[in-house]
């Protein structure tokens, strides 16, 4: 059975690095068979995985040579250790709907039944910083059945962690979406670890990995490639592979409990947190 992951989290906070990390992770150590679907408008969710490039999107090929030429065949690449890659895209700025684009994307792959094929993970890379009607899509219909939310310690990662909490903690019993954990992706912040495990006890879930801060990430970025591809055997390589393993072993999933305004306020208040 495939299992279906999204990575929600505040734009910026390290999603499609910490998703394609890990993907590569998974295939590469675990020999697992893996799909990305990029549902974040900016489309560079990918992009470590096939070789800096940037995909041609799901939402492009709609606009530019209608529905027939939008097929797994046109928009899905395979890239570093077999790994599958489509981008839905987004709209022209200033018009449409950006949240449209993902449910649209999400239901054309269906429809060609390519979460299903020989897979072992999906990934869906999504935009948390609003959960509008298509960017909560893969939580409300259950299209993605775990999620995990990349966050550190900083005010407005916690205060979007804590609205996509709300977001599923609404559509968990029709949906069967469940929290899988919070992975925080160190800003370096003192305390952070410490904030990290309390705000995953408030809001009932786990803190399945902290993943540290390192400059190896850009410098693969420069290359082209996620850190794995980049060098296996360094350290931050072996976090990701970490999390791999923690994500293919997670038993803990749970509806969170999202915080009042009120709580995690105090919560910041209490480690000092300032932006
Ligand atoms: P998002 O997908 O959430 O918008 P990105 O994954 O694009 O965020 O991350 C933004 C930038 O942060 C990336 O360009 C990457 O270089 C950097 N970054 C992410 N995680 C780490 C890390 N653990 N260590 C160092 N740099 C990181
Ligand atoms: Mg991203």
């Amino acid at each position: 059975m495939v299992r279906k992951i999204a990575i929600y989290g505040k734009g910026g906070i390290g999603k499609s690095t910490t998703q394609q990390n890990t993907a590569a992770a998974m295939a590469h150590f675990y020999d697992q068979n893996v799909m990305i679907h990029g549902c974040d408008p900016k489309a560079d969710s990918t992009r470590l995985i096939l070789g800096g490039k940037m995909q041609v999107t799901m939402m492009d090929t709609l606009r530019e040579e209608g529905e027939e030429a939008c097929t797994p065949e046109n928009v899905v690449e395979v890239g570093y250790e077999g790994i599958k890659c489509c981008e839905s895209g987004g709209p022209e700025p200033g018009v449409g709907c950006a949240g449209r684009g993902v449910i649209t994307a999400i239901t054309i792959m269906e429809m060609y039944g390519e979460y299903e094929k020989d897979l072992d993970f999906v990934f869906f890379d999504v935009l948390g910083d609003v959960v509008c009607g298509g960017f909560a899509m893969p939580v409300r219909d259950g299209k993605a059945e775990e999620i995990y939310i990349v966050a550190s310690g900083e005010m407005m990662a916690l205060y979007a962690a804590n609205n996509i909490c709300k977001g599923m903690a609404k559509y968990a019993e029709q949906s069967g979406v469940r929290i899988g954990g919070i992975i925080c992706n160190s800003r370096n912040v003192d305390g952070e670890l410490e904030l990290m495990k309390e705000f995953c006890d408030k809001i009932g879930t786990q803190l399945i990995h902290f993943v540290p801060r390192d400059n190896i990430v850009q410098k693969a970025e420069f290359n082209k490639k996620s850190v794995i591809e980049f060098d296996d055997e360094c350290n931050q390589a072996n976090e990701y592979k970490t999390l791999a393993e923690k994500i293919i072993n997670n038993e803990n999933y749970a509806i969170p409990t999202p915080m009042t305004m009120d709580e995690l306020e105090d919560l910041v208040v209490k480690y000092g947190l300032i932006d």
